[in-house]
């Protein structure tokens, strides 16, 4: 199912930061959009970091660990000047930030940060794999993705 409201989607935005990433946003516990709208606005209060899009939120039946709530999913496309992984570390304590709590692979979780793409790089360190792994592979990835040129 496909969300439309406030910040979701949002319009393309100018940038003169050098670093564009793809930031993909999951929740599935509490009040999501509201969650969603939070983010949205404490990601672009920071000066480093300028939200350019967003894409629509798409509703989506759990994955992995069958009994738990459906997924919230959005994407924000963002221009930064944090290399990736001072962008990985600040994604991590915003997750924290935010309330998630960790328990189990899959299980439900107030807040996902993952970062899809960050310029052309690709790395495959302990902290990091980029292009996001998975991202093909998960409609709640690229669906919303291939919205956000269509809105
Ligand atoms: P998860 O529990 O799925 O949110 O995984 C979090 C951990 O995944 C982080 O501590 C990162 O070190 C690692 N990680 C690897 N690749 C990525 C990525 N592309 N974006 C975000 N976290 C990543």
């Amino acid at each position: 199912m496909i969300i439309k409201t406030t910040f979701f989607p949002a319009k393309i935005k100018k940038s003169t930061k050098p670093n564009k990433a793809l930031i993909g946003v999951g929740c599935n516990l509490g009040n999501c959009i509201r969650r969603f709208k939070k983010v949205y606005k404490f990601l672009n209060f920071h000066p480093k970091i300028d939200i350019v899009q967003t894409s629509i939120i798409y509703k989506n039946p759990p994955f992995g660990y069958l009994n738990q709530p459906d997924f919230y999913n959005t994407i924000f496309v963002i221009r930064t000047t944090f290399s990736v992984y001072e962008l990985l570390y600040f994604l991590l304590y915003t997750e924290k930030k935010f309330g998630r709590q960790r328990s189990f692979k899959n299980a439900p979780r107030t807040l996902d940060l993952d970062i899809i793409m960050f310029n052309n790089l690709k790395i495959n360190s302990k902290k990091l794999t980029i292009p996001h792994p998975h991202f093909r592979e998960r409609d709640s990835v690229i669906l919303p993705l291939h919205l956000l040129g269509k809105r």
